[in-house]
């Protein structure tokens, strides 16, 4: 059995206020369906994190998550935040690899997998993105392209830090754009990760690790993507800023 997650990715998006009002509406929606076999993550702009799991609380099943941390643990590196400060406010996950990243600030497959390291040894569990542009797609080398990012980034961890993980697979062309993948070419490429991850580290870690879609996904396209076998989750970016949109997808799974 694969844990099933929809997590939230406020981007920088959200004042405080705007903030608390939209956890606090996520939660109480979320404890009144009692959904009990759904993980939800809110990966939230650094500020958000201390307020948001407060109001979180003992909530069963929320978690909070950073989108980003430094391959480094402390020092000289104005504007950082690095996983063992984050672990130290209890944050729960962290994004790492977000195409936006490596796209605007030039982040690569050598440091994400550095990154990736550091969130482990700090008890962070890394929500790993990979995807591929319109130009691969186009060109139909995704799926090697995408594996390629899953094996520099993630194939020198041992077995027992892999099964900590989670993936998202997220094709830029699809993300905040309104045109998702289809449920089919999800399922293709989630097929196509989980087989490489089976070779390299077997079929029961291949088995348990959770390959998250992303990409706008919303209310109306989740049901489908989240009913293909290999898809368990979703990580959502525009519908997550609306509680009713957010708690709709959740409802769907
Ligand atoms: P959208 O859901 O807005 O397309 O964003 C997806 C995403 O980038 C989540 O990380």
């Amino acid at each position: 059995m694969r844990k099933k997650i929809i997590a939230g990715n406020w981007k920088m998006n959200m004042t405080f206020d705007e903030g608390q009002k939209l956890t606090s509406e996520i939660v109480n929606m979320y404890k009144d369906e009692s959904i009990s076999d759904v993980e939800v993550v809110l990966n939230v702009p650094f500020p958000h994190i201390m307020p948001v799991k407060k109001l979180i609380g003992k909530t069963p099943r929320i978690f909070v998550g950073a989108q980003n941390c430094s391959d480094q643990d402390s020092g000289a590196y104005t504007g950082e935040v690095s996983a063992k400060i984050l672990a130290s406010f209890d944050t729960d996950f962290v994004i790492l690899g977000h195409s936006e990243r490596r796209q605007y600030f030039g982040e690569d497959n050598e440091l994400l997998a550095k990154k990736v390291k550091k969130a482990l040894e700090h008890g962070l569990t890394p929500i790993f993105c990979c995807g591929e542009s319109l130009e691969i797609r186009e060109a139909g080398t995704h799926l090697p392209n995408v594996k390629f990012q899953l094996k520099q980034s993630l194939f020198d961890l041992s077995a027992e830090e892999f099964s900590k993980i989670v993936i998202a697979y997220e094709p830029i062309w699809a993300i905040g754009t309104g045109k998702t993948a289809s449920a089919e070419e999800a399922q293709e490429m989630h097929d196509s990760l989980r087989k490489s991850i089976a070779s390299k580290y077997g079929s029961e870690v291949a088995n348990s690790t959770p390959i998250l879609y992303g990409g706008s996904m919303n209310a109306g396209n989740a049901k489908e993507l989240l009913s293909k076998p290999d898809v368990d989750g979703g990580l959502i970016g525009g519908a997550s800023l609306k509680s009713r949109d957010f708690l709709e997808i959740i409802k769907s799974y």
